[in-house]
């Protein structure tokens, strides 16, 4: 569905620039010239697609502030708004442990790593991360200063905020209008900015692909190659298996018409790796393309990027498998159980940002004592896997979105059915 004129949608101009890259960032890689390594890779396509992915990141502030406030006196009821909050956290977390539990099955039975040989592999540089506790963790969502918070871009500290700004402006009654007004305003302005940064997509999506695959050396997939083939597996059976399944039976939804709709959200996860940096995707497509309406939307889109990361845990889940098995170690029920449990945690306090999973790893690793110098095995192939987690991961919270909205009567079906709703872009 193309406006302005003809031509192809940007829908189809993003894909084609999505193959456009994978097929020049091939042929760039096995060109290998230095001169298009530095003017072309590290220059141009460095810049286009850094620039896109700022662009992007300028957005999900404001946006989230200033939909979520419009959510929050959408509601009008703090009662309605706790329901939210409780349903969206507890099916993130459930659906998080699934995902993992499932992965470490499907990794024990594939068995990967196993006979792996540890000689030449460059293990300096790679140390662990600190895990934070359980009150650490949620401490560290009430902000001491939200004008830093907002500057730093920390979601649940914003979500936070916001929603005990939300609490107090409706609190105000009548008084307030003018103020929720001028939001609702605002928030249309903030989705203008999004179709904007949206045109030039196309372009963003094409570099940053190009750029990554220009870097990925095929070789460097040859020794890990059942990590990544069990990797890629246990997300395709979260994708189609468990998320599809979830939709099916606690929303009634037909999985193939969610996913058909998804899916610029998950070209977007998978070119930037950033769940944070995908938000404002996520959010039109969740409202403009599932139905969900804004004042969940507001709520669980933001909220789930920071907190779930199905894919992520996955892949925590099969890289513990595999590790365990280059250096044969068994680590029990218990050992796999603690894993689950790190991991889930570990994900409500990391913010979705490329490359965190390697960090969360190095927290699970140390928890049950398998040596963290092993993640240099698979760092190598880490940036690709990040972008497929990542498109995971936002599928992930738009389900759950979904599902929630669905509970609350605030899923539109109208919009469902309809193939052609919110052509996200034009
Ligand atoms: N890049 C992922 C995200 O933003 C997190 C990770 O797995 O590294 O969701």
């Amino acid at each position: 569905a193309s406006k302005g004129g003809g031509g192809a949608s940007l829908t189809t101009k993003i894909m084609v620039g999505m193959g456009a890259g994978v097929v020049l960032g091939v042929i760039l890689n096995q060109i290998g010239s230095e001169w298009i390594d530095t003017y072309i890779v590290e220059g141009l396509f460095w810049m286009v697609g850094t620039m896109f992915v700022n662009a992007l990141k300028m957005l999900v502030v404001p946006l989230v502030f200033f939909s979520l406030l419009c959510g929050v006196t959408g509601i009008g009821d703090i009662r309605v708004l706790g329901r939210v909050g409780s349903r969206s956290f507890g099916l993130y977390l459930l659906t998080t442990a699934i995902a993992i539990a499932v992965a470490i099955t499907l990794a024990l039975i594939i068995g990967p790593g196993k006979g792996f040989d540890m000689t030449g592999v460059d293990t300096s540089g790679v140390s662990a991360a600190e895990a934070p506790s359980v009150w650490q963790v949620f401490a560290g969502i009430v902000p001491t200063n939200p004008i830093a918070a907002f500057a730093n871009g920390e979601m649940l500290q914003v979500i936070f905020y916001t929603c005990v700004l939300g609490i107090a402006v409706l609190m105000m009654g009548d008084r307030s209008e003018p103020f929720v007004a001028a939001c609702e305003y605002m928030n249309e302005v903030m989705m203008k900015i999004v179709a904007i940064v949206m045109m030039f997509a196309p372009y963003g999506v094409f570099a940053l692909i190009s750029r990554t695959f220009a870097e990925q050396g095929i070789e460097l997939f040859v020794p890990v190659i059942l990590y990544v083939v069990t990797l890629v597996g246990a997300l395709l059976l979260h994708l189609f298996g468990t998320l599809s399944l979830l939709l099916r039976t606690l929303a009634g939804l037909n999985p193939i018409t969610f996913m058909r709709k998804m899916r610029p959200a998950q070209i977007f996860a998978f070119s930037t790796a950033s769940s944070n940096a995908t938000i404002p995707v996520t959010y039109r497509s969740v409202t403009e393309r599932i139905g969900v309406d804004g004042s969940v939307a507001s709520f669980t889109v933001p909220f789930g990027a920071t907190i779930n990361m199905d894919g992520t845990a996955i892949m925590q889940g099969v890289a513990t498998v595999f590790l365990a098995n280059v250096y044969g170690i068994d680590l029990g029920i218990a050992g796999y159980l603690t894993v689950i449990g790190m991991a889930v945690l570990a994900s409500i306090g990391t913010a979705g940002v490329p490359g965190v999973g390697l960090v969360m790893l190095t927290m699970v690793l140390t928890q049950v004592g398998l040596p963290i110098e092993g993640v240099a095995i698979i760092l190598g192939v880490d940036r690709l896997m990040d972008m497929i987690r990542t498109a995971v991961n936002i599928t992930g919270d738009a389900v759950v979105s979904t599902i929630v909205a669905k509970g609350e009567g605030k899923l539109d079906m109208a919009v469902f059915d309809n193939p052609d709703a919110g052509v996200i872009y034009d």
